[in-house]
C-alpha cells in the first residue's frame, strides 16, 4: 500500500503519521520527491482502514498495489504451470506437446485442442477426433451442453454427446475437453479429462466453486466483458477450494467492432504471462467467428508465446449445427498445423 502526503504536510506530521504505522505493525519506506512524499507500507496492511487514511489533512491519496488475486498471481509463485493431462494418443504431429503419458500445456509446452463446436453424432466426432489427432491435436474438444443466445438453437447432445466424446476418447486415445453450464452435471463429467467454463460462465461463482473441489484440469475462458484482473478473480475461486489445475483461453471480447464475432485481445498472453503463473491458450475461431481468420490469428497465437490453441474443426462446417462460419475443415486444420509447428520452430 502507498500513502501519498500532501505538498503542505509538515516533518512532525509526517513523522506522527509513521509512527502510527509502525504501530499497526507495518515497516514505512519514505520517499520524499521534490513535489510529493510517497510513503511506502510493507507488511501485512489488510487491517489498515483506507479511507480512515484518505480522511488525514496531510493525506493526497492511498493506493492498495498488491494484487487481489493470490495463488494464480505471478508475484508468489514465479515458475510457470506446466499442465499435464493424462493422454493415451501419442503425439502423431507437431506442433502439440506430448510427454510420458500426458498432453502438457505451459511453460513452454504447446497444447492443440481441437474439434466440433458441438458433438452432433458418432460419426462425426470420431471422423474429426481421428483427423485431428494425425494432424497433431492432443486434445479432442466438444461440446454437449451449449449455451445458445437463442433458446430456440440447439442446445446440445447433453449426457448423449458426452457418451458419443467418450467412444472418439476410446478411439484415438485423445483426451476430452467439454463446457459445463451446471453443477449438478458433475456426475456426467467423470469421463471429461479436462472441463471448460465457457465465456458465458466465466462468473458462476457457484460452478466455480464447485469446480475447486474436483481434481479435474479447468479451461476457464475469459468473460466477453471481463478484464485480465477478473478473469484472474475467477481462476482464483478454483483455487481456493483446492484445484490449481487451470488452463486460461483468451476468446475475444466484446468491442465495438462488429465486423468479427469479438476482438481478439492478444496481447492477454504476455500480459497475462506477467501477472499469473497459469498457462494462456488462444481461441482464434471464437474471437474471429470466421473461418478464413482462424489460420493468421493461430500463427499469431503461437508467434507471441501463448501455451496452446483452441480451434473449431468439423467434417463439414456448411451443415453444422453450431458455429460453422468459423469451422475449419479437417484439411484446413492440417494445413494451420503445419504453419503453426514451423512458427514454434522458428522460434526455438
Ligand atoms: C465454445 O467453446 O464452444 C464456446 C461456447 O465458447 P465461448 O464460451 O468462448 O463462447
Ligand atoms: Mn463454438
Amino acid at each position: 500500500m502507498i500513502t501519498v502526503l500532501k505538498q503542505n504536510a509538515t516533518v512532525e506530521q509526517r513523522d506522527q503519521l509513521i509512527k502510527w504505522f509502525e504501530d499497526q505493525g507495518v515497516k514505512v519506506h519514505v520517499s520524499v520527491g521534490e513535489f510529493q512524499t510517497v510513503l511506502g507500507l510493507v507488511g501485512d496492511t489488510t487491517e489498515i482502514d483506507m479511507d480512515m487514511l484518505k480522511l488525514l489533512d496531510i493525506v493526497a491519496d492511498v493506493k492498495r498495489i498488491s494484487e487481489p488475486y493470490k495463488k494464480s498471481n505471478r508475484r508468489f509463485h514465479p515458475e510457470d504451470t506446466i499442465i499435464k493431462v493424462p493422454t493415451k494418443a501419442e503425439a502423431e504431429a507437431e506442433p502439440g506437446d506430448v510427454e510420458d503419458g500426458y498432453a502438457l500445456c505451459g511453460g513452454g509446452k504447446f497444447a492443440v485442442i481441437a474439434g466440433p463446436c458441438s458433438v452432433e453424432s458418432e460419426e462425426q466426432i470420431v471422423e474429426v477426433a481421428r483427423r485431428v489427432k494425425a494432424a497433431g491435436a492432443t486434445m479432442l474438444r466438444g461440446g454437449a451442453f451449449k449455451p445458445r443466445t437463442s433458446p430456440y438453437a440447439f442446445q446440445g447432445m447433453k449426457a448423449e454427446g458426452l457418451e458419443l466424446l467418450s467412444i472418439a476418447k476410446k478411439e484415438t486415445g485423445l483426451p476430452i475437453v467439454s463446457e459445463i453450464m451446471n453443477e449438478n452435471h458433475l456426475d456426467l463429467f467423470e469421463d471429461v479429462d479436462v472441463i471448460q467454463v465457457g465465456a458465458r460462465n466465466m462468473q458462476n461463482f457457484e460452478l466455480l466453486k464447485a469446480l475447486g473441489h474436483t481434481n479435474k484440469t479447468v479451461l476457464l475462458k475469459r468473460g466477453l466483458a471481463n478484464t485480465f484482473e477478473e478473469l484472474l478473480m475467477s481462476a482464483e475461486y478454483i483455487m481456493a477450494g483446492g484445484n490449481e489445475d487451470i488452463i486460461l483461453c483468451e476468446r475475444g471480447i466484446r468491442t465495438f467492432e462488429k465486423y468479427t464475432r469479438n476482438t481478439l485481445d492478444i496481447s492477454a498472453v504476455p500480459a497475462l504471462h506477467e501477472m499469473t503463473h497459469l498457462p494462456v491458450v488462444i481461441d482464434p475461431s471464437h474471437s474471429t467467428g470466421i473461418a478464413a481468420f482462424v489460420k493468421p490469428m493461430a500463427l499469431a497465437a503461437a508467434a507471441c508465446g501463448a501455451d496452446g490453441i483452441m480451434i473449431e474443426v468439423h467434417n463439414d462446417p456448411p451443415r453444422a449445427l453450431c458455429d460453422g462460419a468459423q469451422s475449419l475443415t479437417p484439411d484446413q486444420f492440417d494445413e494451420v498445423m503445419d504453419l503453426v509447428a514451423k512458427v514454434r520452430e522458428a522460434l526455438k
